[in-house]
């Protein structure tokens, strides 16, 4: 009777399904740090909104984190405009306040929810602004590792229960009939006889 080892090595008789993905586990955790990030501004935005441009020559490109809003910017100057923006780009904390698509004047016009959409010209520029809530790319980026580690978790449990070991803390309860795990105590209501 030993510990069935769930960390390290492949026990005998492990599912080949279960390892196989093992690599994935650093990358995906990873991947849970923007959200993480986007997680922390977006509660910051309702102080401090943080603003991010990259600009080409009468071509704007702009995200704001504002009150909890991703809201993107997209304006393309008309060449005879008696204006025009300069390519840079650059970062900038400034106030926060709220952007309304569904009141701009322009052509398309939409709010709802928290999200919204306007486009359209008018008569210097084309102008397009988005707006969605800060959790639905948290949500994106965010909920494959969450994934990730709930199919792995269901992965051990199913890994466990075939090789008869504790699905709590691996032990292994071959030959175990008295419905508890000698090793943590948890009950072992899935025990074969
Ligand atoms: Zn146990």
């Amino acid at each position: 009777m030993g510990k069935i080892d769930t960390t390290n090595s492949r026990p005998p008789g492990a599912s080949n399904r279960d390892m196989k993905y093992r690599w994935l586990t650093f990358p995906l955790i990873l991947s849970a740090l923007p959200a993480i990030a986007m997680t922390i501004l977006a509660i910051r935005s309702y102080r401090i909104a943080d603003s991010a441009w990259w600009n080409l020559k009468d071509d704007v490109h702009a995200v704001v984190l504002s009150n909890g809003k991703f809201e993107m910017y997209f304006q393309k100057v008309k060449p005879g405009a008696p204006f025009h923006i300069i390519a840079d780009r650059g970062h900038r904390a400034q106030e926060p306040s709220d952007t309304h698509p569904g009141q701009s004047q322009l052509a398309t016009a939409w709010e709802h929810l928290g999200f919204g959409y306007a486009a359209g010209t008018d008569q210097y520029a084309f102008k397009r602004i988005i707006v969605v809530p800060w959790w639905l790319p948290a949500a994106i980026v965010g909920l494959p590792p969450v994934g990730w580690v709930i199919w792995r978790r269901k992965q051990r449990t199913a890994r466990l229960r075939a090789e008869n070991g504790c699905i709590y803390c691996g032990y292994s309860l071959r030959g175990n009939t008295s419905g508890a795990c000698p090793e943590c105590g948890s009950p072992c209501g899935m025990l074969r006889a």
